[in-house]
């Protein structure tokens, strides 16, 4: 049995919708389908998550929101055109829309995440009338009848344990199930949704919960490339690789998936399938535990590579044998709320690494101000001008030479490298350079392994 999701784009208008069909059609293995709302049509198109932000937003400030609703409602009345449904479906997605308006709620934030919700579950509703009359028997199932237990906060939402008990209850056999990604139910009974793009969240809870064989995630790209295409024109594609490599990628800045949405997958030990709908025969990439991954024909699996990322430098004669300076510097951070990303260290040196979205100017002279007065550094340099280069690959931890080869294809070019680190993983390693250098130190690395490996 499959647990297939559909996003935003797949989910746009009627024609995404009769691919959406058709992929569903081909494979009766496909037996949970879970939907995203409506994403955008074209560049510039407003996702109908937006829309319900805007039309939530304008119901609390006591704004008239007729447009914004009319406007939303227009999106699944071109879908059901399309197919020319018999009109109760949209009856029925208008009827909801507009009762949200007049629905009172505990507070903002739990009207805020039941506008949002609207989307996942009005397009489910409709996805599962048009495959019905498309004569593929299909039946809505609210989060709320499979036991789908959220926790956390209204727009923040974690999955409850109970939930995979409750979904292992569920019957999976007859018409196929369309499930509304992106929230669950609070145990009140309030919808809590996930964090933005939280979809993929919801099928890998379902993958875990109902024991799926494959986690299929169907988007708009072919598959997961070795390297960011706008670096490197046409870049490999990876047909298959491991969870925790796909983990060290995105951490660094690959987009295709927040990292953490697989997590229940992984726990599960459900393969992951990243598909395209566009191009449903192309086999994507494959996600998979560890143990059945390994290619000795080239030991990296894909190179990423982030600018979000500064760095405190500090030095000070003796550190290594000073006892509890490090224990200080982070009772520092806790203080201050900061968590670090990384801490490479050296006899008299330690560099730490922060993810800088998370921090502003103020907290960073404060800080900086602290540890001069707590700790006395000798030298102690904020450095904005960083970004993060990971090399990403199981092969790494069986090979000797894979550092070399890195290290060789950024010196021949005159890359200046200002922190190395074989991640503790053991299937990473992890380059600081300054941002100007970033995109041709990527370049070379992927010339190093994929382009002369190749000859
Ligand atoms: N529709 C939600 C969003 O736009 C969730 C999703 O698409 O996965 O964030």
């Amino acid at each position: 049995m499959k647990v297939v999701k559909f996003g935003g784009s797949s989910l746009a208008t009627g024609e995404q919708f009769d691919k959406v069909v058709n992929i569903i059609a081909a494979d009766p293995e496909r037996q949970v389908i879970v939907t995203s709302a409506p994403g955008k049509r074209s560049q510039g198109d407003a996702k109908v998550t937006d829309l319900l932000i805007h039309y939530a937003q304008q119901i609390q400030q006591h704004q008239d929101a007729t447009t914004t609703a009319v406007q939303i409602t227009a999106r699944y009345q071109e879908i059901s055109a399309f197919f020319d449904l018999p009109p109760e479906t949209m009856v029925l997605i208008s009827h909801k829309l507009g009762a949200l308006a007049t629905t009172p709620f505990a507070d903002a934030d739990h009207l805020m995440a039941a506008f949002k919700a609207h989307g996942e579950l009005l397009n489910a509703i409709l996805l599962a009338a048009v495959l019905t009359h498309q004569g593929i028997p299909a039946k809505f199932m609210d989060p709320k009848d499979a036991g789908f237990l959220v926790g956390g906060e209204p727009n923040n939402a974690d999955v409850l344990p109970a939930t995979y008990l409750n979904l292992s209850h569920v019957s999976l056999t007859g018409p196929r199930i369309i499930f509304p990604g992106f929230f669950g139910y609070s145990p009140s009974g309030d919808i809590y949704t996930f964090t933005r793009g939280g979809s993929d969240i919801t099928g890998a809870i379902l993958s875990r919960g109902f024991k799926a064989d494959l986690y299929e995630n169907f988007t708009d790209v072919d598959a997961i490339y070795t390297v960011d295409p706008r670096i490197v024109a046409h870049p490999a594609v990876i047909s298959k690789m491991s969870y925790r490599e796909m983990r060290e990628l995105s951490y660094a800045g690959f987009s295709v998936f927040q990292d953490e949405a697989i997590i229940p997958a992984v726990q599960g030990q459900v393969p992951v399938n990243v598909k395209n709908t566009n191009n449903p025969t192309a086999p994507g990439t494959l996600i998979v535990p560890e143990q059945f991954l390994f290619n000795p024909a080239n030991p990296i699996t894909g190179i990423a590579c982030s600018a979000r990322f500064s760095a405190l430098y500090l030095h000070r004669y003796l550190l290594n044998k000073e006892v509890g300076f490090t224990l200080k510097l982070l009772e520092i951070f806790q203080r201050y709320g900061i968590s670090y990303e990384h801490m490479p260290s050296g006899i008299d040196d330690l560099t730490i690494i922060f993810d800088q979205s998370k921090l502003d100017a103020p907290t960073i002279n404060a800080l900086c101000h602290e540890i001069r007065q707590t700790l006395k550094p000798d030298y102690l340099e904020w450095i904005d001008d960083y970004a993060i280069i990971m090399v990403v690959g199981e092969g790494i931890a069986h090979t000797v030479d894979t550092m070399g080869r890195v290290i060789d294809s950024l010196t021949q070019h005159d890359i200046a490298i200002q922190m190395i680190n074989q991640g503790a993983s053991r299937i990473s390693i992890m380059i600081g350079t300054q941002r100007k250098d970033a995109a041709a130190a990527v370049r070379h690395i992927y010339d190093t392994f994929f382009v002369k490996s190749e000859v």
